[in-house]
């Protein structure tokens, strides 16, 4: 089980994270960040993400961190 953290201020809205995706985890928010772009969202209500890193792997901003959840502690990727 993973969860991600995406950092506004670097993130441009160019919607790769949310095609990726592969549970569908990430969308594209209505607001708009202090450099004008609608930024993309983390909603996972279900405890769905896997941690695969999918998202932050094709991120061109280097805006998503990953978190992966162990048994014993929380390693960041
Ligand atoms: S880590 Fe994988 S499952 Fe989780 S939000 Fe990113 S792409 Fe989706
Ligand atoms: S891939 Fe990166 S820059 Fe593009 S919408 Fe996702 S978080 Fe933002």
């Amino acid at each position: 089980m993973g969860k991600i953290r995406i950092d506004e201020e670097f993130c441009k809205g160019c919607m790769l994270c949310v095609n990726f995706c592969p549970q569908k985890l990430i969308q594209v928010s209505n607001h708009v960040s202090k450099k004008g772009y609608h930024p993309a969202e983390f909603s996972d209500p279900q405890s769905k993400c896997s941690g695969c890193t999918l998202c932050a792997l094709v991120c061109p901003d280097a805006a998503i961190t990953v978190y992966k959840e162990r048994k014993t502690d929380v390693v960041k990727k």
